[in-house]
């Protein structure tokens, strides 16, 4: 007889194929909205969750990451590099997997890729933080940077904020153009620009989200002028920034979890102590968002693991109701909880 793990057992696995199949069964802007709708909830409940800043594993060319936390009833992790080296060996600056477990048993839940997903929740998260921050109106973005992550800003933005204009850069003119052919057909007006300077005039928003392991200054004080609202995306690790400290200076600061970003964003140029608002305040009403019409609105985003959660939190919903999952042969079920070795010695017995 074969091994037959109870259902117990079977961890649920969204395979890169399934999540795509997901994504489209559930559409694209719609999959963008609700999965923000769920990191809103989890922003809301923020003070109940274990928080911890990300655990870090640094090289010269680039980061491995864990992610963990808990709202006391689920926990999840993920696992996610980030190496910008990578796009000329034909392999992705970020990839990333996670898992959802029950705190009651410690059983994992779902396993999922959140390569895709991570895209999605970075977008969602980002035009979350719009919501509360852009200059009211706003219909149009640069986005600086058009790698993976660019097209799903871009949706989400579409989605979520109301952005229908799109001025795109990258120092590979054929990212840029790829990105714009990948939007094509989604309702925006794009125009592909010859200079960083060029792709900010006039936006309302505007989004960095390069990937270069250094000091980059991919804004300068002068591209910055009043009442904009920044998502600056790209500069997540020490010593890997995307803004001239002089626009820091001039920005009201908006950070995820500061113990993280204070290491990670680009309020690592500044003293420990300069003061940013914590966005789970601004979502519950604790803080103030945007006060004024000159004010520049700084997102200083990195990516915190309770975004993640929230999204893996959104998967194990979904897949309740889709067939797109399969069943993972992942935990050890002996019949005798205790009798782990029996089983295995029995084993001997499978047919090769
Ligand atoms: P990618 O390598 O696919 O794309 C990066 C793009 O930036 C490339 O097209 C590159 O040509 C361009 N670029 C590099 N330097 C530039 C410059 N000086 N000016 C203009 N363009 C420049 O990377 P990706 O997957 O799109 O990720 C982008 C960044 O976002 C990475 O740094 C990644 O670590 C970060 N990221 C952040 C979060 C978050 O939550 N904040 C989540 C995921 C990824």
């Amino acid at each position: 007889m074969g091994y037959a793990p109870s259902a117990l057992a079977l961890v649920p696995f969204v395979s890169v194929e399934n999540m795509m199949r997901i994504v489209h069964a559930v559409g694209i802007e719609r999959f963008l909205a609700a999965l923000a709708g769920y990191i809103e909830e989890d922003f809301r409940r923020w003070e109940l969750f274990d928080k911890t800043p990300r655990v870090a594993t640094h090289s010269r060319e680039g980061v491995i990451e864990l992610m963990p936390t808990s709202d006391g009833e689920s926990y999840g992790f993920k696992y996610v590099n980030g190496h910008p080296k990578n796009t000329k060996e034909g392999r992705q600056t970020v990839t990333a997997f996670g898992v959802m477990a029950e705190v009651d048993t410690g059983y994992p839940v779902l396993i999922t890729e959140m390569t895709i997903l991570t895209a999605l929740r970075t977008a969602a998260m980002s035009a979350l933080a719009a919501k509360f921050l852009a200059p009211e109106g706003a219909r149009s973005m640069a986005i600086i940077g058009n790698g993976a992550q660019s097209e799903f800003q871009a949706v989400a933005f579409r989605s979520l904020v109301g952005i229908d204009r799109l001025s795109l850069y990258d120092i590979d003119r054929t990212a840029s153009e790829r990105c714009a052919k990948n939007l094509a057909g989604r309702g925006f007006d794009i125009a592909v620009c010859a200079s960083p300077e060029a792709a900010v005039e006039g936006a309302d928003i505007v989004t960095t989200v390069t990937a270069d392991k250094q000091y980059a200054t991919i804004l300068t004080d002068n591209m910055v002028g009043p009442g904009i609202h920044i998502n600056a995306a790209g500069g997540d690790c020490p010593g890997k920034t995307e803004l001239h400290r002089d626009i820091l200076l001039r920005s009201s600061i908006f950070v995820e979890y500061p113990p993280q970003t204070r290491v990670e964003g680009e309020i690592q140029q500044l003293e420990k102590d300069h003061e940013v608002t914590e966005l789970w305040q601004v979502i519950t009403g604790k803080a103030a968002g945007r006060a004024g019409r000159d004010q520049i609105t700084l997102f200083d985003s990195v990516g915190f693991a309770v975004e993640d959660f929230s999204a893996l939190r959104y998967m194990r919903d979904l897949i309740r109701t889709t067939p797109y999952f399969d069943e993972l042969d992942l935990l050890a079920d002996p019949d005798d909880p205790r009798d782990l070795f029996g089983m295995l010695m029995r084993a001997a017995a499978l047919p090769a």
